[in-house]
């Protein structure tokens, strides 16, 4: 294990993942200080610091060889996500919008320094053929495809039906639920019997609050997909599953909550705080391994608590 990895930031509360402590405490708990973003967000931006596992992750070879693609991978949980599957012995494709470029070569930097591939794959997710060429350019560089992590997302707030545009749901639709549909087909032909692919659903697609109905319906949905999906590809030995995030510090939150609502930021939650990304990174690592070889069309809550009704 590498000591320096393991060493917490100047200020942080955070020490490892590993030692056993009170998971209240572990990591900052609200009141968080006012900040706004435009969006989609600079995790350099936020204070505190989120933790993607930068010096957290250690990895222990859950993944050996695979090759995987992960959406929205230069921020939050997409970033926990491909660090934590690059440390586990994993490949991985990044997928972003060409403004986070900055973002996502940290995590290919990360990832390279793992000894794994890393591949850079910026692009509007909004359209079929932005989705076909990531897939087509992640099985290029990587040699094959085994995972697939759908995780880019949206979340415009919208307090009133007054002011619903049917533009909003239109992004919405087509940023949080179409690329299932577009990668999933275009990655259908590469992946094989023990490939796995992991969505990323939300609390609020079982618990909206309300002015988030846009975003929890797409969440609601991705759900949905995924019991869906995980009948139809468990016949070709292909495993679907997703995760279901509560209130998570990462730049979406600046980018779409409101200051007010930032400062109370995961305080309804059981465990009183907000989660880190992080956090979320060992559902991910799980669903893709074969340790979860029998788990099908599950959405698994990672939410300090909360209840998926
Ligand atoms: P994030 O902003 O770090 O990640 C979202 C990513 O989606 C962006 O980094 C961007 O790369 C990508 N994206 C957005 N629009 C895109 C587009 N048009 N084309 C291509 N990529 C696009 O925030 P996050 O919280 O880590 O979000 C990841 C996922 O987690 C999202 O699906 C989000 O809905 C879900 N989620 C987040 C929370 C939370 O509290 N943060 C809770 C539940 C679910
Ligand atoms: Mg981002």
């Amino acid at each position: 294990m590498d000591d320096e990895r393991r060493e917490p930031e100047a200020g942080r509360l955070v020490t490892d993942m590993y030692t056993a402590q009170d998971p209240t405490t572990q990591y900052p708990r609200p009141p968080f200080p006012p900040q706004q973003q435009d969006a989609p967000g600079d995790i350099h931006k936020m204070d505190p610091a989120p933790d993607h596992g930068e010096k957290t992750y250690i990895g222990f070879g859950r993944l050996p060889g695979r090759k995987a693609l992960v959406t929205g991978a230069d921020s939050g949980i997409g970033r926990a996500v491909a660090i934590a599957y690059a440390r586990e012995g994993a490949d991985v494709a990044l997928s972003y919008l060409p403004e986070e470029q900055a973002q996502a070569e940290e995590v290919a930097e990360l990832i390279r320094a793992e000894g794994r591939t890393a591949v850079l794959l910026p692009g509007d997710l909004q359209d079929e053929a932005t989705n076909v060429e990531t897939v087509e350019k992640a099985v290029e560089g990587l040699g094959g495809l085994d995972i697939l992590v759908l995780n880019a997302g949206t979340m415009p707030t919208v307090d009133s039906i007054d002011d619903f545009e049917t533009k909003t749901l239109d992004h919405v639709v087509k940023v949080n639920i179409y690329p299932l549909f577009w990668m999933t087909k275009a990655a259908s032909a590469h992946l094989k019997p023990g490939a796995a692919i992991i969505t990323t659903s939300s609390i609020q697609g079982f618990d909206p609050s309300p002015s988030l109905a846009e975003y929890a319906v797409s969440k609601a949905g991705i759900a949905n997909w995924t019991r869906a999906l995980g009948q139809q590809l468990i016949e070709r030995g292909i495993r679907v599953n997703g995760v279901a995030p509560g209130p998570i510090w990462t730049p979406l939150q600046p980018a779409f909550v409101p200051n007010e609502k930032i400062e109370h930021f995961g305080e309804q939650t059981p465990i009183g705080r907000a989660g880190q990304p992080v956090e979320l990174a060992p559902a991910y690592v799980f669903l893709a391994s074969q340790e979860a070889s029998y788990i099908v069309g599950e959405t698994i809550a990672v939410t300090g608590g909360m209840t998926l009704t």
